[in-house]
């Protein structure tokens, strides 16, 4: 498959080069050139199927002949090691539990295959590639872990200091190997800023190969769209109005929701739950995309001020204010109303969220009210016990911890603290 930037100044390069690029060198996203919809009888057979098999079919598109079939097969088979189960709340609500992964957030998928690809490509290769990649919380962990020892490959993360929860900084500090934390006196935006910074250095790329392990990354963005086929596979024969209430920040996951759509997923509606940081919900009101710079919240995966993706979004729709307004709606909901949200999804129904869930179940608690019908499904981003605190705090309970999480708890943070992108570039060229 071939790759276009959505700036329109670069040439169009294949997956190989989409990946290993990141970004396009006019600054650009990279974007299929084309999206061909799955014939029928692919959504037809779709509950005889695995979750390996659907995702080969769903992805072979967008990556040959760049990675043969016979490999293909075994990243994702590698990649989908774990399940993602529904877990229906009530006849209109279910959650789809993405945090079944090594570092419990739904962002191991898009890592681990990414890795495996960038790992593939590498493989004969003898210079080394560097991702670098900035951190509003799970995305660090996520790359450390799916990116551990791949050969050839460097990983330098970026991450605002003091903003990420303890488990999250614990999953990105402790690896050692080819990882490196990078302790950001700033936001997450501040780090966001200097990795592309970075990107657009010529005396830095000119000496090293530099790629992004973020959803700009089409191997990172891509695999997402798995998710909404398994969870359809899991509910349409009960529900025939499913919507995904999505909690977002960069908008990479609901974008690839947005792509299983375009492959034919039989669904109607897409919400984008967010939290205080809500450039889109005031978009879709104003019409006027008035990016600013982010808060903390305690859905901090989410506290992003400028979302990549949006502009794949905006691709996806043809740039049409109303056919956007027709396929999406946003809400955004502040802390108060998040914690209430734990707690009522606690008492009403027995389940722990995490916060960004929340964010994700009041989303359909609005949209249900205009659209008593419909089935949402709120996307579970993350295991509630990466974010204890706040868990423990709303619920009162005390949470097991499990084992992917005990595993990090007792090791020692390795991190550097920097503040200026000098300081990044000196240590990328030590
Ligand atoms: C990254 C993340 C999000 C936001 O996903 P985007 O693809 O950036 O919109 C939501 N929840 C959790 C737990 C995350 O880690």
């Amino acid at each position: 498959m071939n790759y276009y930037s959505l700036n329109h100044k670069a040439a169009n390069t294949n997956f190989k080069d989409a990946v290993i690029k990141g970004l396009a060198p006019d600054k650009g996203l990279y974007f299929p050139e084309s999206i061909t919809p799955l014939p029928k009888s692919f959504w037809n057979n779709i509950d005889n199927l695995s979750n390996s098999e659907i995702a080969f079919e769903t992805i072979k598109q967008f990556v040959s002949p760049e990675i043969p079939d016979s490999i293909l097969k075994t990243i994702v088979e590698e990649t989908l090691s774990f399940d993602f189960p529904v877990v229906k709340l009530n006849h209109n609500i279910s959650t789809l539990e993405l945090f079944h992964g090594p570092t419990m957030a739904f962002k191991d998928v898009g890592a681990r295959f990414m890795a495996r690809c960038l790992g593939y490509f590498n493989k004969d290769n003898t210079n080394e590639v560097t991702v670098l990649v900035a951190t509003s919380g799970d995305t660090g962990g996520a790359v450390a872990n799916g990116f551990l020892d791949v050969k050839g490959v460097n990983v330098v993360i970026l991450y605002p200091s003091g903003k990420v929860s303890d488990i999250q900084e614990k999953q990105l500090t402790t690896l050692g190997k080819n990882i490196t934390a990078l302790e950001v006196n700033g936001t997450f935006d501040d780090c966001q800023a200097m990795v592309k910074t970075a990107f657009l250095d010529d005396a830095l790329t000119s000496k090293m190969q530099l790629t992004s392990a973020n959803s700009i990354n089409v191997a990172r963005w891509l695999p997402q769209l798995f998710y909404f086929i398994f969870a359809y596979k899991q509910l349409h024969k009960q529900f025939n109005d499913i919507v995904f209430s999505v909690p977002s920040g960069n908008f990479g996951n609901i974008c690839a929701g947005m792509m299983a759509q375009q492959l034919g997923l039989p669904i109607n509606h897409f919400i984008a739950s967010n939290n205080d940081n809500n450039v889109v919900t005031r978009y879709l009101i104003s019409q006027l995309y008035e990016p600013k710079k982010s808060v903390q919240t305690i859905s901090n995966a989410m506290d992003v001020g400028a979302p990549s993706n949006f502009i794949r979004i905006e691709e996806i729709y043809k740039n049409n204010f109303e056919n956007l307004k027709n396929n999406l709606t946003s809400y955004s909901f502040n802390d108060a109303e998040t914690r209430d949200a734990l707690f009522e999804i606690y008492n009403d129904f027995k389940y722990v969220a995490d916060p960004h869930g929340a964010v994700g179940y009041l989303g359909c608690k609005v949209y249900l009210k205009d659209h008593p019908e419909a089935h949402c499904v709120f996307l579970e981003t993350a295991h509630p016990t990466k974010f204890l605190d706040v868990v423990e705090d709303v619920i009162k309970e005390k949470q097991p911890l499990p084992t992917q999480i005990q595993a990090v708890m007792g090791k020692e943070k390795v991190s550097m603290l920097i503040e200026t992108y000098d300081e990044l570039k000196s240590f990328l060229l030590s």
